[in-house]
């Protein structure tokens, strides 16, 4: 059986590319870019409150660190420096493996160094920070929208969301459908280069993690605006499009989480240079409402009526 020094040792300990000191001492040593801001998040992940207890290890080694690059993202920072506190109920080298596997796959696509962590024995838990940097005060922020804002989202949202209602036997996906649902769920890709891009760009920005709704809320709440979107605007992928209509897909879409696409807000003379990045992203971006005066998020139907959203769920057509 390994020993926790071997195991990180072993699985943990890669050459940095931009750390003066990691792994190895009692706190890691970083130099920050002159002119910049450093950029922190942290997430944790526990088994069965944020993943299932049999997915696969290199699945979440990838998901860890996706979900701390979203937020990144959603700041338009730069990633650059990882921790990981890690919980595990044993030394299983298989898990360990592959977990690091995914983790460092990842971190190599978005050149950013594992500088520490700590490890531990226990209920599986796996807690990632993140720190990054972007330049003096050009961070994207929650509190930037303004009333007559476009507001935008990334991709599609809702597939990841019915991946977990099909996981949790609610609704039955099948071939190619369930499988892209599941990617979505497994492998966020992380929007880093399009936060970047945005940068100067929009007025304010997150992701979409707890759901559309909801995250769209925060950005209300921290702007002290409200927004009014169309649910036939949303973009939901070509797979998920036939289910559209169903009550539980029409609630993944609106409320599901997991997506990790950026939505943000942007003034209408921006759309031009937004449609622009689109292309240099490789990403659909779409236009699903504005920025109103008020509070909170109004969801029109097709015939202009609201849709009630309730408790963070959708409700029925009004
Ligand atoms: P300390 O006792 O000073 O907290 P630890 O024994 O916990 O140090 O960790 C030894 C070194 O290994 C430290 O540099 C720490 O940052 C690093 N480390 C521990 N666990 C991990 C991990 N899961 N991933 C990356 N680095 C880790
Ligand atoms: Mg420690």
């Amino acid at each position: 059986m390994l020993s926790e020094f071997e195991l990180i040792a072993k699985y943990f300990d890669r050459p940095t590319r931009h750390t003066v000191l990691g792994v190895g001492d009692d706190a890691a040593l970083l130099v920050p870019t002159a002119g910049h801001e450093l950029a922190a998040s942290i997430d944790t992940m526990v088994e069965g409150a944020h993943f299932f207890p049999d997915v696969e290890p290199d699945l979440l080694g990838h998901k860890a660190l996706a979900i701390n690059l979203s937020d990144l993202a959603a700041m338009g920072a730069t990633p650059k420096w990882a921790m990981l506190a890690l919980t595990v109920p044993s030394t299983d080298e298989t898990w360990l493996q592959g977990f690091a596997r995914g983790f460092f796959a990842l971190a190599a696509e978005h050149d950013v160094d594992l500088i520490g962590g700590d490890t531990a024995r226990g209920p599986r838990n796996i807690c990632v920070q993140i720190m990054g940097e972007v330049l003096q005060g050009r961070a994207l922020r929650r509190d930037g929208a303004r009333v007559g804002d476009d507001i935008w989202v990334s991709g599609h949202v809702g597939d990841a969301a019915a991946a977990v209602a099909h996981l949790k036997g609610e609704i039955t996906l099948r071939g190619s459908l369930l499988a892209h649902c599941l990617a979505r769920l497994e492998r966020p890709a992380p929007r880093v280069a399009l936060g970047r891009m945005l940068i100067g760009v929009a007025n304010s920005a997150i992701d979409i993690s707890d759901g559309l709704i909801a995250d769209l809320e925060h950005i209300c709440d921290r702007s002290a605006v409200g927004a009014a979107i169309e649910f036939a605007a949303i973009p939901c992928s070509a797979e998920l499009m036939p289910l559209r209509g169903q009550a539980r897909v029409a609630r993944a879409i609106l409320t599901g989480g997991d997506d990790y696409e950026l939505c943000f807000t942007a003034v209408a003379g921006r759309r031009s240079a937004i449609e622009a990045l689109s292309g240099q992203a490789g990403l659909a971006l779409t236009r699903i409402g504005s920025i109103v005066a008020g509070k909170g998020v109004a969801v029109m139907n097709q015939t202009g009526k609201p849709m009630s959203v309730k408790d963070g769920g959708f409700d029925h057509f009004r």
